[in-house]
């Protein structure tokens, strides 16, 4: 099994000594399970089922209305993903185009 590169520095060397890893570069240590466990925390998909991430380009798949305005998100709308939130509507905070930010559901999109 080889271990990761040092998220810190990126050296090679890293060693383990017990449950830490440690880079003898920059002297950073970190529990690599510790790590792993904070990406699993918020996993969100779009419409397709695929997997989301922060920076990720999206069209939207139907007509949105927006929330408390007269506007509509067309189909096709593209936006990026600023931040991925928890929350059961709307867990998308994304930069629309044409709309600016907003929060928007992940069914009702899919990755570009
Ligand atoms: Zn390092």
């Amino acid at each position: 099994m080889s271990l990761p590169a040092c998220p810190q520095c990126g050296s090679e060397f890293v060693y383990q000594d017990q449950e830490l890893l440690i880079c003898p570069e920059c002297t950073h240590e970190w529990n690599p399970s510790e790590v792993a466990d904070e990406e699993d925390v918020i996993k969100v998909k779009d419409s397709n089922g695929t997997l989301l991430q922060e920076g990720d380009k999206l069209t939207m798949i139907k007509d949105l209305k927006v929330k408390g305005s007269s506007m509509v998100l067309k189909i096709g709308t593209k936006a990026v993903i600023k931040r991925i939130v928890e929350g059961k509507d709307h867990q998308l905070d994304c930069k629309v185009d044409g709309a600016g930010d907003m929060m928007v559901t992940a069914a009702f999109v899919k990755k570009a």
